[in-house]
């Protein structure tokens, strides 16, 4: 469903991607894994749109997306940092997302509930962002970036700024959540764990490239190098 042929990237004298092959099944979570500066979040915007490849090529459903502008990309995207409207309440920020859609008012209103209701979050729709958790905060910025039924899902660092309790039972819902609507989807973490808990397959990224890519099991038990083995290996 997506591909990333030979995609390479440079910012001055830094190669932050150098021919890096990605392929995603339709469905399929993909965990991209490594240590900060190894390219992950390049990737990341390269697909969505937000930064151009120096070369290679982004394909999705077969098609070149290279000039397919970011807001015809059909990708939801969750970033780190909460990034919800302060001004509006939850219900309305996920029917932000929908107000290109040639819908009534009604009907958006009602697709945002049962977003909001899917990421467990229903009771608080009409709550502002400050009276909300900071995993409160991402359950609504996931169901803003699903509301749209995108064809690839982005997720960067969602979890990371979250305490450890909240981001292991988020982590489980996403993964709840990303079985139930099947979308492929992308998730981009330096956190190993968390990596080798959600993924179908996990990628290991090391300077701007892909040191080896596996199901969490091969990436646990067989690690193709020593790069891999040690950075897996870490317990935090
Ligand atoms: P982190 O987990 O720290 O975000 P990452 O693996 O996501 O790391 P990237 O954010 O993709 O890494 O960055 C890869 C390298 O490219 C880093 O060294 C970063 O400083 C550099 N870089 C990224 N974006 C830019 C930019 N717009 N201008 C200059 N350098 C950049």
């Amino acid at each position: 469903a997506v591909r990333l042929e030979n995609v390479s990237r440079r910012f001055g004298d830094l190669q932050a991607l150098d021919g890096l092959d990605l392929d995603m099944s339709p469905g399929e979570l993909v965990a991209l894994l490594g240590p900060s500066g190894c390219g992950k979040t390049t990737a990341l915007r390269i697909l969505a749109g937000l930064e151009d490849a120096d070369s290679g090529r982004i394909l999705v459903g077969g098609k070149d997306i290279a000039n397919v502008p970011v807001n015809r990309r059909d990708m939801g995207m969750v970033f780190q940092a909460y990034s919800l409207f302060p001004h509006l309440t939850a219900v309305e920020n996920v029917e932000f997302g929908l107000r290109l859609r040639r819908q009534s008012a009604a009907a958006r209103r009602r697709r945002a509930r049962d977003m909001l209701d899917l990421v467990g979050i229903g009771t608080h729709a009409d709550h502002y962002p400050q009276q909300l958790s900071g995993g409160q905060q991402q359950r609504v910025a996931l169901a803003r970036a699903l509301a749209i039924q995108p064809q690839v899902l982005l997720l960067d660092e969602p979890l990371s700024a979250l305490d450890a309790k909240v981001r292991i039972q988020l982590r489980d819902e996403i993964r709840r959540i990303q079985l139930e609507v099947g979308t492929t989807t992308l998730f981009v973490t330096h956190d190993q764990e968390e990596a080798l808990a959600l993924a179908d397959r996990v990628g290991v990224m090391r300077a701007g490239r892909l040191e080896q890519i596996g199901s969490p099991e091969d990436i646990y038990r067989s690690p193709a190098t020593g790069f891999v083995a040690e950075f897996v290996g870490l317990s935090n």
